[in-house]
């Protein structure tokens, strides 16, 4: 359905959406939910059975990818589920129940501008949308990552100065690793990124000031911060087109329970909460998160972690994105999926994710470079060439092609890495709670009078609100019943339209040799009753909704 050896532009994607929604009309409809700073629709495409009742009828799972620019592997594994359930409907029992009871929405690339930079012939690396930010004006000095030889590679650029940080390893001189702290007397480097500097004055070399400083994914509302204390911000939270797609998309469809959303790089599946502890979340919600993490851990290799206890940037510094928004404002359990971890595939023990990157020994490196060397067949790690450079003179060109070696897996590794992420989607989507009729009883309570008995249930693992936090936020209404009677008939006792309580799932069920008491064994139902008064035979039609959990419908003939 999909190529996964290689990244697909703008055009070439929206060609293959389209294919794939024509050919599966019963499944699948494509939609922009929006369009990007330069006008690109953000397609999502809404994936279920359609047969079976209309999207948002049905409980919902969100997925989306390639937020920051050059994170496209993300897209290829939003295209692979996408193909998985399209592909898996009427052939595998999970993927079948999940289109019929339940919606996938999969927004493959919700950053299209900033991803066409990354795959253009002359590539521009940047960290998310083409939007000048915070500043208008280019930068009138300093160094400008650029491929400045034109081989469609931004690579690294080395050069000799007596005092610079970097040496060549003595067994492995392609490699460059730190001077040692006292060290002096020997053949020193500096390294920076392949490019071009402005107005070099052949004394400084500040890295300028990047005109496209935006990170789309510190611009949600969630504990938005200006640009001072969180880099790349926005205006206001939601100010980018993008973020405000997504943001209305999600608050519009309000049968979303969970979300997951694709990036890159370092083999991890994160959760909240990004800014606090895990003491501060509602154990119960933990308690589900830990479960998924198990599960996900299980599916994909990947470490379950915490955002704010194992994925910190600067132990001082806290980060916020989509994830925390998801779950903070609108209780619903969110991941990220940080794909692809060279580190791990090259053998390396007890990489410790961000503080790898600080701080690794030389060993690791040669252990990346020999792995790099058999697996990329010379795209991870160029061996450094001469180059005359405009500003600086003779310089070398070389190193980590990072594009390929760290953002995102190699090619020809590609489909394997993102295999392993559907099932787990299929499995969270499907923990949703899911209203269901469970049954009605009529009762004649003399001429013309009846009693009529509603019964639903939540056949779902989550609670229909699905989260405590949601409960806390009182974020979603219980189930709402209601009676439609036709004419001549009327309503004696009962409101024509009741609002329920939100129903249990099954989440909170201890291990059986626990012999906790439960407070009720059929939490997880609940009845509505009305009095009608009309003649022997009228047709009754009954109604549950739930926002999250979806919607039933019945309808009672009354007859003893
Ligand atoms: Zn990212």
């Amino acid at each position: 359905m999909f190529p996964y050896d290689r990244f697909v532009k703008f055009e070439e994607l929206t060609t293959l959406l389209r294919k794939a929604a024509d050919a599966h009309p019963n499944l699948a409809r494509l939609n922009p939910i929006g369009n990007s700073h330069e006008g690109r629709p953000i397609w999502c495409m809404t994936l279920t059975h359609f047969a079976t009742g209309e999207a948002l009828t049905k409980p919902a799972f969100y997925v989306d990818a390639n937020i920051h620019a050059t994170e496209i592997s993300g897209s290829v594994a939003a295209l692979k589920l996408i193909d998985t359930l399209l592909s898996g409907y009427g052939k595998r029992a999970d993927v079948t129940r999940l289109l019929d009871t339940r919606v996938v929405y999969v927004l493959p690339r919700v950053n299209p501008d900033g991803a066409e930079w990354a795959m253009a012939d002359k590539p521009k690396f940047i960290r998310s949308s083409t939007r000048p930010y915070p500043w208008d004006e280019d930068a009138i000095e300093g160094l400008e990552a650029e491929d400045i030889d034109g081989d469609g590679r931004i690579l690294m650029m080395r050069f000799r100065d007596d005092n610079g940080p970097w040496k060549k390893h003595a067994d492995e001189p392609r490699l460059m690793i730190r001077r040692d702290p006292t060290e002096s007397g020997g053949e020193y480097y500096r390294i920076v990124s392949e490019g071009r500097i402005k107005n070099y004055d052949g004394f400084n070399l500040p890295v300028a000031r990047v005109k496209t400083g935006l990170d789309l994914n510190r611009n949600f509302p969630e504990e938005w911060r200006p640009e001072g204390e969180q880099v790349g911000a926005g205006d206001f939270p939601t100010s980018e087109p993008e973020v405000r797609a997504c943001v209305e998309f999600i608050n519009r469809h309000r049968n979303i329970c969970g979300g997951l959303f694709f990036h890159t790089w370092s083999g991890v599946l994160l959760r909240p909460f990004g800014t606090k502890p895990d003491d501060e979340m509602p154990p119960e919600d933990l308690w589900v998160f830990q479960t998924q993490g198990k599960k996900g851990e299980e599916l994909t290799g990947y470490p379950a972690i915490s955002v704010f206890h194992e994925f910190k940037y600067h132990p001082k510094e806290v980060i916020t994105g989509t994830q925390d928004w998801l779950y903070t404002e609108l209780g619903s359990y969110a991941w990220v999926v940080e794909i692809w971890c060279p580190m791990r595939e090259a053998g390396i023990t007890g990489y410790k994710y961000i503080d790898w990157f600080r701080d690794h020994s030389a060993e690791d490196d040669l252990k990346m470079l020999k792995w790099t060397d058999a697996t990329h067949k010379g795209l991870g790690y160029v061996d450094w060439y001469a180059y005359e450079h405009p500003e600086l003179g003779p310089v070398e060109l070389g190193g980590w092609n990072r594009f390929y070696a760290f953002s995102n897996p190699p090619p020809h590794l590609m489909e394997k890495e993102v295999e392993k992420f559907p099932d787990w989607i299929i499995y969270q989507a499907l923990m949703s709670p899911k209203l269901e009729h469970h049954s009605t009883k009529v009762t004649p309570l003399g001429e013309d009078l009846w009693r009529i008995d509603f019964g639903v249930h939540n056949t779902g693992y989550l609670a229909t609100d699905v989260s405590k936090l949601t409960r806390k936020k009182k974020h979603v209404r219980g189930v709402i019943a209601e009676i439609t009677l036709p004419d001549g008939a009327t309503l004696v006792e009962g409101k024509a339209r009741i609002e329920g309580t939100q129903l249990e799932g099954r989440n909170n069920t201890a291990t059986l040799v626990s012999f906790f008491p439960g407070a009720n064994a059929t939490q997880d139902r609940a009845r509505f009753t009305w009095i009608v008064r009309a003649k022997r035979g009228t047709k009754v039609q009954l109604h549950a909704a739930h926002d999250r959990a979806g919607r039933v419908g019945a309808e009672v003939v009354l007859m003893p």
